[in-house]
């Protein structure tokens, strides 16, 4: 008899790192963009560590962590202030990382039907490089990264399925270059993904979670969720609870590896940064970063659907990239005098990705009319089949002249149909009108 294994729910909550790309670090002056620089040339005594140094915050990393924070319906505290966060790394030169505790710049947001229970701001590490100096395997410490403003978001556990976890992180992704504040780009680091899973039999939190981190891709994250949840089944099905610990993903094993198991939460004895003054805010600052936000992924989405009459397959591919959403907008304003339908529009980019040959929209609505007219009778024979439709209807043009407008739409059909569906319709509606008007 085969057993029947046991129907879990996964209860998964996720942090979230975002890198904002700010000019300058956190508490410094130093440059922020650490990508491919030689090592140690984007550092001071503040971002360094070194005794005595003092740091100041960057106005720029708290507003967008603010704007951030609005985005996702969070409230933005009035009152914030930063923590000293200890523990041992060599990449964290201070032996503390300065991030925030109780207090962070948001808190309590919403996104669709999950609860957002933090974002707050914190410092970056420095970075390790591991390699060899004259024959020896030696780690050297690279601080261009040290004290780089980064964002760090929480979920509360209310994820139930792999792919809803993976459409918030992507919108995530989305939400953040939309308001321009990081390059959320993943193979850099800028974006690093950290998800908390466990099986439920009820639907209840789990006496146990597994923590993955370390993930650098969309495509990892979800084979290592889906890897736990068949993993997780199996030992909860042999009446076993799975260890409380970090796992990583291993791509060439495709499985989660074990990297560290807690036995007790790490006491970081946080406490209130000294260095650093408390921050306040007033609403009207608060407000005036709230009119800063620009229109969000999902709003255009709904805009363009609703707006275009575009299906919704073809809204989602265009909002991924703002970039290509306006040039979307701009084709569809000029195909707007040519008679070329926003769905025509959407259908050669979201399938043809023509934006890559024509990288300016007019040039592209040039060619897409260009291409049409090749087909079209000429303008003599369009005006011989308005005289023609015009005779035959009279009692159209007199409701036209009568101020119905709409029959001119009746009369463009007709048109077309004697030219049988040659003729273009631009062309027809100038001539329709201009023998209407005489
Ligand atoms: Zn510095
Ligand atoms: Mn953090």
């Amino acid at each position: 008899m085969e057993e029947k294994m046991a129907d879990y729910t996964p209860i998964i909550g996720l942090e979230v790192h975002i890198e904002l790309a700010t000019a300058s670090k956190l508490f410094c002056g130093c440059s922020a963009d650490h990508f491919g620089k030689p090592a140690n040339t984007a550092v001071c005594p503040v971002c360094l560590g070194l005794p005595g140094a003092l740091p100041y915050t960057n106005k720029a990393a708290v507003e967008s962590t603010i704007k951030f924070g609005l985005a996702l319906n969070c409230s933005i505290s009035k009152f914030s202030k930063f923590d000293r966060k200890h523990y041992f790394y060599a990449d964290l030169p201070k032996g503390y990382q300065i991030s925030q505790y109780d207090m962070p710049l948001c808190t309590g947001g919403k996104w669709n039907t999950i609860d957002i229970t933090r974002v707050h701001l914190e410092e970056d590490t420095g970075k390790l490089v591991h390699t060899e100096v004259e024959g020896d395997k030696v780690s050297l410490v690279d601080f261009n990264r040290s004290s780089v403003p980064l964002m760090e978001l929480v979920t509360e556990p209310d994820f139930r399925d792999v792919d809803s976890v993976i459409f918030f992180l992507e919108e995530i992704q989305r939400i953040v270059r939309y308001l321009g504040i990081s390059t959320a780009d993943m193979e850099k680091g800028s974006m690093r993904l950290e998800a908390n899973i466990s099986l439920s039999p009820d639907g209840s939190l789990s006496p146990y979670k597994i923590e993955l981190k370390n993930i650098n891709s969309f495509r990892f994250l979800k084979k290592a969720m889906l890897f736990e949840i068949t993993r997780q089944t199996e030992l909860l099905d042999k009446g076993e609870i799975p260890v409380q610990e970090t796992r990583g993903w291993d791509e060439r094993k495709s499985a989660t590896v074990s990297q560290r198991t807690k036995e007790e939460a790490q006491d970081y004895r946080y406490f209130p940064e000294p260095d650093i003054p408390p921050m306040r805010f007033s609403d009207e600052e608060i407000e005036k970063i709230k009119g800063s936000i620009p229109e969000l992924p999902s709003q255009k989405r709904d805009r363009f659907i609703k707006d275009y009459s575009l299906p919704a397959n073809y809204a989602d591919v265009l909002v991924t990239d703002k970039g290509r959403a306006d040039y979307f907008e701009e084709a569809v304003k000029q195909g707007g005098k040519h008679n070329v339908s926003p769905k025509t529009l959407a259908d050669l980019l979201v399938n043809k990705n023509l934006d890559r040959e024509f990288p300016e929209a007019p040039a592209l609505v040039a060619k897409v009319v260009e291409l049409t007219k090749r087909d079209y009778v000429g303008k003599g024979e369009t005006e011989a089949a308005v005289e023609v439709v015009l005779a035959q209807n009279q009692k159209a043009v007199e409701d036209y002249k009568k101020g119905k407008g709409e029959v001119v739409g009746y009369l463009i059909g007709q048109v077309q149909k004697e030219l049988k569906g040659k003729g273009d319709t631009g062309l027809t509606r100038e001539l329709l009108l201009k023998k209407l008007h005489n």
